[in-house]
């Protein structure tokens, strides 16, 4: 069957798009990159170039909604802030009017949002029932995910991946840390105590994969590991798998300094366990973070 992926480009969708070839389904993946570009990252799969080209598609499946201005790829100024919501927000919206004008409409939409949604909650755990700290992360997410439920105006069956911070092979957040740590230059941040709800990429794409199929899976599902590691011990456990000592600490004022707000990605978290998919028995392939990241820097 045939569905559309947006942000198949990515990261993440570099891996889930390839899965779901293998998986027997078509794939539409709307980008803003050449043919060539969209097919070298993700397979053999129908390149889309313009949103409104949606409408006149063959019968959607289910979508895979990823797209994304990278979350980490540059000081959050105010113009930055905005194109982050603009490629999330006024781009979902942007979708769902597209779909919505089809006589044939997806019944199922699973769509991106992050662990960001619950804001810093320091070491409290947290679940989707948590209640969310009033911030920019929260706030991008919850139009992000309100944007997303407008296809159950067409009774359509919604999952939100509240994606925790993704580690895998070349790409994501380990691809920053990994040559500081190689230089054995690695410590932890600020006090290492913030919790980092870290997930490995298999996983990601096994949980996307899980709720376009599973007929009664609806609604936001945090997608992290469940062991989340303070940032201290995802430093020791990272220069364990490296053979290199961390003991160069980066100081928060520093961080705070380079990065500005975006340094609470860093020096603040959520202690995120990933309840309704381990209700559901969903099965992590890499629960235990040595092992995550032992196969994320090979
Ligand atoms: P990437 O940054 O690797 O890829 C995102 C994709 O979004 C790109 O391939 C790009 O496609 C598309 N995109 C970017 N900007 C725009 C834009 N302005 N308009 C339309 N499309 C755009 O992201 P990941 O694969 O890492 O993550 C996928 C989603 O999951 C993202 O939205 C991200 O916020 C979210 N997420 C990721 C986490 C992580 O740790 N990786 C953690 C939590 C959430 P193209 O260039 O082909 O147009």
């Amino acid at each position: 069957s045939h569905l559309l992926v947006t942000g198949g480009t990515g990261f993440i969708g570099q891996r889930l798009c390839p899965r779901l070839l293998k998986a027997g389904y078509d794939l539409t993946v709307f980008s803003r990159q050449g043919d060539a570009d969209v097919r070298s990252r993700c397979g053999r799969v129908r390149p889309l170039h313009q949103l409104k080209d949606v409408v006149d598609l063959p019968d959607i499946e289910g979508v895979i909604n990823l797209a994304g201005e990278g979350i980490a790829d540059g000081r959050w100024t105010p113009k930055r802030k905005q194109a982050l919501r603009d490629s999330r927000i006024a781009f979902t919206h942007e979708l769902m009017d597209y779909l919505s004008r089809r006589d044939q409409k997806p019944p199922v939409v699973v769509s991106g949002s992050a662990v960001g949604f619950y804001g810093n909650q320091g070491g409290q755990p947290v679940t989707e029932e948590t209640a969310p700290k009033d911030e920019f992360t929260h706030e991008l997410c919850r139009d992000w995910e309100a944007a997303a439920e407008r296809a159950v105006d067409w009774g359509a069956r919604v999952c939100l991946s509240r994606t925790g911070v993704v580690a895998g092979p070349q790409g994501g957040f380990l691809k920053r840390m990994l040559l500081p740590f190689r230089l054995g230059l690695g410590g932890r941040l600020g006090n290492g105590q913030q919790y980092l709800p870290w997930v490995h990429r298999d996983d990601v794409v096994s949980a996307l994969i899980w709720m376009l199929e599973t007929p009664d899976a609806s609604g936001p599902y945090n997608v992290v590991s469940p062991q989340p590691a303070t940032n201290q011990h995802f430093t020791r456990t990272l220069g364990t798998v490296l053979h290199r000592p961390t003991v160069f600490p980066v100081p928060a004022a520093v961080l705070r300094m380079g990065l500005g707000e975006m340094s609470t990605l860093l020096l603040e978290g959520q202690r995120a366990h990933p309840e309704r998919l381990e209700a559901a028995g969903f099965r992590f392939e890499f629960p235990q973070l040595e092992k995550a990241l032992q196969d994320a820097v090979r």
